[in-house]
């Protein structure tokens, strides 16, 4: 099993309890449906405005254990009436977090967790 942890937006954390992210990682679908042998959660962050915290957000889940970090889908997508689409997310920084947190853990960082938008495979990025 694959160690994950997530990383929430300040900005759903007293709206959301992760309900869905938790059901997609449990069941191996959406953003987690590339475990083979599944996964299993060492931690939950939470990023706060502007972003400055994440990287020791990231090195922290490190420590703890986790081999892969996600970033919740509603950072960089929205809902509508019609579902789920790729942009207008919450986070206007995602993909300078994103990268702040793979360089700082040196851990892949995925962007995605549960209602992926249609036709958006989960981004990784990772570097060194
Ligand atoms: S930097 Fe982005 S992800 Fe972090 S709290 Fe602010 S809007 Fe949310």
């Amino acid at each position: 099993m694959t160690k994950v942890a997530i990383i929430r937006c300040e900005k759903n954390a007293e709206r959301c309890p992760l309900t869905n992210c938790f059901k997609s990682m449990y069941d191996g679908i959406n953003g987690f449906s590339g475990y083979d042998q599944g996964c299993r959660l060492v931690g939950v962050m939470t990023c706060r405005c502007p972003g400055d915290n994440v990287s020791a957000l990231a090195e922290i889940l490190n420590k703890k254990g986790a081999e892969v970090i996600h970033f919740c889908t509603c950072a960089f997508s929205k809902k509508s009436k019609d579902g789920w689409s790729l942009g207008q997310g919450l986070c206007e920084h995602m993909d300078r977090i994103v990268e702040q947190a793979a360089r700082a853990s040196g851990l892949p960082c995925v962007k995605g967790t549960a209602h992926l938008p249609p036709g958006y495979a989960p981004e990784v990025v990772s570097i060194g």
